[in-house]
């Protein structure tokens, strides 16, 4: 807990920074101190009334509740720099992750076996949501649920949106399912192992070790049950695969195929694709299922042919980058190796271990980037870019496999 002192002290920034969110953004509504964030609350009471949780239990709950005025910038973030696909994936399905998601998959074993013969998802597709969403519950993110959300239900955009989610997380904390100060998570209020929104847990948790809490905080029986019924509730189709990768024949056009555009596997095996080893479609796969034609990267990028479980992948967080992360982690858990096409770049991106050891070459080299972290901010990109600049590289400040090379 802050102390009021160092409450106090953080007060005085934010003030500044509401008039300059006001000034950027119309429709912002200003509320300048806490006096007005308690204000809100007063407005919001009998509306959390309504929903559910009773005054006294929003007022326990509420009670030296102070706006995180620093969310905000967070909310309206703008990146400046988009990563393209290959370095989200080399981040996300490292060979750290995959070594952790088998140790998980064999720790975990008995649960995952009864979790998959009651919700009908496979055991590495439940790991690897899990590695990808939460690192295996080591990253929940800090923000205290309430505070977080209550700043978002009074302050900037989507005040509507967060305000439901607020009295879902007043009515979980008031439910016992979590203890107050356990429920940290998101600067955007998705917590615990599985991240789920607060409403998400609401619809879709599980108690699955039958201790009566549903706990996602601290059990990881209850976590990965709850990702499995998520994933049984979007439709997930039991034993059968998200896709897989293919070869396209030379010159193939992919203009309007994607996820959505679903065809059967003879219409795609006509056009000449064919398996990574140039098997007819027909030999891995039955001609008659319908396969959407994924290509992130364009045609001479690795390509899929997704199935509906790809769909469902891709409801639990809407990006298919994402959804490609967790259906590749999963084959890797299954034993499966690196995609056969690479990306089409000559400077492959980075796992985590060797974007922390690319930082560790910075600081050797004098720049002042903060503790080697592996997460790739404004610092170690401006950084690179000045390395980039010496070493006579293109200076885009990325963090690829050539840099790290070349100061290796
Ligand atoms: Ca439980």
């Amino acid at each position: 807990m802050p102390t009021r002192r160092s409450r106090r002290r953080s007060l005085r920034p934010l003030h500044k920074l509401t008039l300059v969110l006001a000034l950027a953004l119309p429709g912002v509504t200003l509320a300048q101190n806490s006096a007005d964030f308690a204000a809100c609350m007063q407005k919001l009471q009998p509306q959390a009334a309504r929903a559910g949780i009773s005054a006294q239990s929003f007022a326990q709950f509420t009670q030296g509740v102070v706006p995180d005025m620093s969310i905000l910038e967070k909310l309206n973030y703008q990146p400046e720099f988009r990563q393209p696909i290959w370095d989200y994936l080399a981040g996300l399905v490292d060979d750290q992750r995959i070594s952790e998601g088998r140790s998980n998959l064999s720790r975990h074993g008995e649960v995952l076996q009864r979790v998959s013969a009651q919700y009908g998802v496979d055991p590495a597709t439940v790991v690897a949501v899990w590695g990808v969403e939460s690192n295996f519950g080591q990253t929940q993110g800090k923000y205290p649920l309430v505070q977080a959300l209550g700043t978002l239900s009074c302050y900037g955009r989507r005040q509507a949106y967060f305000q439901k989610e607020f009295f879902a997380t007043l009515r979980i904390l008031q439910s016992g399912d979590i203890q107050p100060q356990r429920l940290v998570g998101s600067w955007a209020g998705a917590f615990g192992h599985t991240q789920f929104m607060p409403s998400t847990f609401e619809r879709l948790a599980v108690d699955f070790d039958g201790d009566g809490r549903r706990d996602l905080m601290d059990n990881s029986a209850d976590a990965l049950a709850s990702t499995a019924n998520f994933l049984a509730k979007g439709g997930w189709q039991t034993g059968q695969p998200w896709g897989f990768e293919v070869r396209l024949p030379a010159g193939i056009n992919t203009a309007g195929e994607g996820r959505r555009n679903k065809k059967p596997i003879s219409t795609w095996a006509a056009r000449g694709i064919t398996t990574v080893d140039g098997r007819p479609l027909d030999t891995v796969v039955s001609s008659t299922q319908k396969a959407g034609l994924l290509t992130p990267a364009g045609a001479a990028g690795p390509a899929f042919l997704v199935f509906r479980n790809f769909d469902v992948i891709y409801g639990y967080n809407a990006a298919e980058s994402y959804a490609l992360a967790i259906a590749h982690l999963s084959d890797r858990l299954r034993g499966a190796g690196p995609f056969a096409t690479p990306w089409p770049t000559d400077d492959p991106g980075l796992s985590r271990a060797e974007r922390v050891a690319l930082q560790k070459r910075l600081l050797d080299r004098g720049h002042d980037i903060g503790e080697p972290d592996g997460l790739i901010g404004s610092k170690t990109r401006e950084a690179i870019k000045t390395e980039q600049n010496r070493l006579g590289l293109t200076p885009d400040g990325r963090a690829g496999q050539k840099i790290l090379r070349a100061l290796q």
